[in-house]
């Protein structure tokens, strides 16, 4: 730790209903990545001890929180939609200051977030299991939900305020008890939306907040018996861990992962909508989105006029600090990421795609305090090359040209993820086969690959997502366990098991 870093405050565990300083002997310097002079705090490197503390209260904590009517709990969520309603211009600051999207994307993912905690809240009141007639006489044959119990959150960092939530919420109405663990690089993020929690009136213990590194804490979490399930978003790399080491335990996993998410053009699309919806999905958030737009596969005779307009929209992106007026794409949110970035658009060189524009670090003036890189597109990309097949998570498209619709579906489908997609076009067959044909959790027609609303589930296939969806109602299968009831109200034994 630099004597500068020592200047800076240090963050804090949230475990039991306190905010405990870490006794972790290492920090991670929190910077914002526009503008790294400014530091923003200490991200402590807590213990496996701390971890499994964190377990502990969360454990304490569930009898209890079990037993409160789901009505009761719900009505705290309802109070924490309120506060981050009341709070979101000061959280969309910080969201900027310390991931780097512009403050109208935080807004965006904060107005979002506030979606997701009105429906959760509101599932305190339906929480439903089904009724179903009985082969026998006087037996009433019911379902009902149950807490798993002690459920462990793991989050990345380039949707802070979002991703948490659409876990924790759902996990709490159902009356199970949290440990959250965010990424390292947004702590500060994760602390605000724990802290809007905590004063919406949570009992101590059931929300706790671990501070530190996947493999020492994310691990001790994991491996710690009370832990009852994982709900997991991030890489495939430390995805395919997580699922395996749930797995030697029996609990339930759920992992949320990469994308490679196609928009598909047909001839007939209108293309100036096309344009638009690509440009914001490869660029939004700095293409830091699990369902950003990273391959444009486009019918052949509408191509060069596509790339041509998406070039000229490219080109009026304005980079800069998140912060400041006027705007339209941050940084990347740290030195691997833009590395990440850099490293792509050299591959994209290498294998012979056409740079139609961008492709490379933007330097000079406040660029230099920062991880800037322009938006950029490739051009003539075909299936096999690894710019269109591997995850970049930055601010890079590829086009990559078809023939026809059999073409541009199998193209879509040649990676092996499956999150997002989206199909332009007016002639209703090619809508209703792309939506048949397509290998993605999520469909778009018309419009851009991201996006997406509370109540409808989320989340991919292929190696884009293990386990059941998240949001919606499917958010609830994941955090219960189904208990299978019969009353048998006849009074008198029956004559066999069967009848
Ligand atoms: P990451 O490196 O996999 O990290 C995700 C989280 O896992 C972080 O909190 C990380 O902690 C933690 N972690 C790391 N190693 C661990 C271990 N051994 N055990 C337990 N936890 C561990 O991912 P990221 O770079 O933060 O996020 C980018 C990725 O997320 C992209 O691939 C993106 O597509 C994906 N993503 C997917 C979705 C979706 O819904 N499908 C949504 C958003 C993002 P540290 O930060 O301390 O390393």
């Amino acid at each position: 730790m630099t004597t500068v870093a020592r200047a800076v405050k240090p963050y804090r565990n949230f475990i039991g209903g306190e905010w405990v300083e870490s006794k972790g002997a290492q920090n991670v310097l929190n910077t914002n990545p526009a503008d790294t002079r400014d530091m923003l705090g200490l991200a402590p490197q807590s213990t496996a001890d701390e971890a499994r503390a964190a377990v502990d209260a969360a454990q304490a904590a569930f009898p209890a929180w079990r037993d409160t009517p789901a009505p009761v709990r719900g009505r705290i969520l309802f109070k924490a939609w309120q506060l981050m309603d009341q709070e979101k211009e000061q959280l969309a600051r910080l969201l900027t200051r310390e991931e780097g999207k512009t403050v109208k994307e935080s807004m965006g993912e904060i107005l979002r977030t506030i979606n997701v905690l009105e429906y959760a809240a509101a599932e305190g009141r339906r929480l439903a299991g089904e009724t179903l007639p009985s082969e026998l006489p006087r037996n009433f044959a019911y379902t009902l939900r149950q807490p798993l119990g002690v459920v462990a959150c793991i989050t990345p960092w380039n949707f802070p305020v979002a991703i948490p939530c659409w876990k924790i919420a759902p996990a709490l109405v159902t009356g199970n008890t949290v440990v959250f663990k965010p990424a390292t690089l947004t702590p500060e993020t994760a602390a605000a939306v724990v802290s809007i929690f905590e004063r919406a009136g949570l009992p101590k213990g059931v929300l706790n907040l671990i501070l530190g590194s996947g493999g020492t804490v994310g691990n001790a979490i994991i491996d710690h018996p009370a832990v009852r399930a994982v709900s997991f978003t991030g890489s495939n790399e430390i995805g395919a861990q997580i699922y395996a080491r749930g797995a030697a335990r029996m609990i339930r996993v759920q992992c949320e992962m990469g994308g490679k998410n196609p928009v598909v053009v047909m001839a007939d699309a209108d293309l100036d909508v096309a344009v638009e919806a690509t440009a914001q999905g490869a660029f939004g958030s700095t293409g830091q989105r699990c369902t950003a737009t990273s391959r444009v596969i486009v019918e052949e005779p509408v191509a060069d006029v596509f790339v041509e307009r998406l070039a000229a929209r490219t080109r009026r992106i304005r980079v800069g600090n998140g912060a400041a007026e006027g705007v339209d794409m941050g940084p990347a949110v740290d030195d691997q990421q833009l590395d990440t970035d850099l490293r792509y658009l050299e591959i994209g060189r290498s294998e012979g795609a056409t740079l139609v524009c961008g492709g490379e670090r933007l330097a000079g003036g406040d660029y230099d305090q920062g991880f800037y890189v322009a938006p950029t597109v490739f051009d003539h990309v075909t299936t096999g090359m690894r710019l269109a097949q591997e995850e970049i998570f930055g601010p890079v498209v590829s086009v990559v040209r078809v023939r026809d619709f059999d073409e541009a579906v199998a193209a879509a489908n040649s990676v092996r993820y499956g999150l997002s997609s989206a199909i332009f076009t007016r002639d209703s067959t090619n809508v209703f086969r792309f939506v048949d044909e397509i290998e993605a959790g999520i469909v778009h027609v018309n419009s851009g690959t991201p996006g997406g609303e509370a109540q409808l589930p989320f989340g991919g296939t292929k190696d884009t997502g293990v386990g059941p969806r998240e949001q919606g109602s499917s958010a609830v299968e994941f955090f219960t366990e189904v208990k299978t009831v019969y009353v048998d109200y006849t009074g008198a034994p029956r004559k066999s098991s069967i009848y």
